[in-house]
């Protein structure tokens, strides 16, 4: 039957740990796919914050909401024209240490301008506001892609951020097929449950 995608093992991970009506963030818009996912997830009551650079992405993202056959279930979706390493500041701070999830899928907007990409110094230091605004026991998804030109070396600190990650703050995992080192792979973090390990970091 072979192993799950990345990308649905992402989605695997965060649906059990989301519920009906949380809040939860995608780090990188896109064409909307993993924003419309998210918002079946948590649902009408729930909310979605996606953040993307580009305008064609939000609208594309748009599009894809309001064309789903079952639009009038899914959560709130607020589509924001930022970077995500703006992403503390571009939500309210009530839900600050309350996300379920952060979803990331780096690289380029397929079918746009390849040239705009993801940055390591803005994807770090965004999946370190991410870990900040998740919940004990939420999760932090990380689709990376070193088959990209540049998305070797972004991979490359990812995985290195990950790896000195204090396990105090949160349990890194990574999904892979080491038989295919171009083909995307996916660095998941659960945030520390122990509220008292958070206090003290
Ligand atoms: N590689 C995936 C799609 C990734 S889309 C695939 O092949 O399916 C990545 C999105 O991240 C793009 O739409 C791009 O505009 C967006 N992006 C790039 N830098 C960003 C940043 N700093 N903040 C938010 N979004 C960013």
């Amino acid at each position: 039957m072979g192993f799950l995608s990345v990308l649905s093992m992402a989605h695997k991970w965060i649906a059990e740990r989301t519920l009906p009506g949380d809040t939860v963030i995608d780090a990188t818009a896109g064409t909307g796919v993993d924003t419309l996912a998210l918002a079946r997830l948590v649902g009408a009551k729930g909310c979605v914050y996606a953040f993307d650079i580009q305008q064609d992405a939000l609208d594309r993202t748009r599009d894809r909401l309001s064309t789903a056959e079952d639009a009038e279930r899914l959560g709130e979706v607020r589509l924001l024209l930022s970077s995500h390493d703006r992403m503390a500041e571009a939500i309210p701070p009530g839900a600050l240490g309350r996300a379920a999830a952060v979803m990331f899928n780096l690289g380029y907007l397929p079918g746009g301008d390849p040239s705009v990409i993801t940055k390591p110094a803005t994807t770090i230091a965004a999946l370190e506001s991410a870990l900040a605004l998740l919940r004990p026991g939420g999760i932090l998804t990380c689709v990376l892609y070193p088959g990209h030109a540049g998305g070797d070396g972004e991979a490359l600190e990812v995985e290195r951020w990950a790896a000195a990650l204090p396990g105090k703050l949160g349990s890194a995992v990574l999904y892979r097929q080491p038989q295919r080192p171009a083909a995307p792979y996916l660095i998941a973090v659960e945030r520390s449950k122990r509220r008292d390990e958070r206090a003290s970091t």
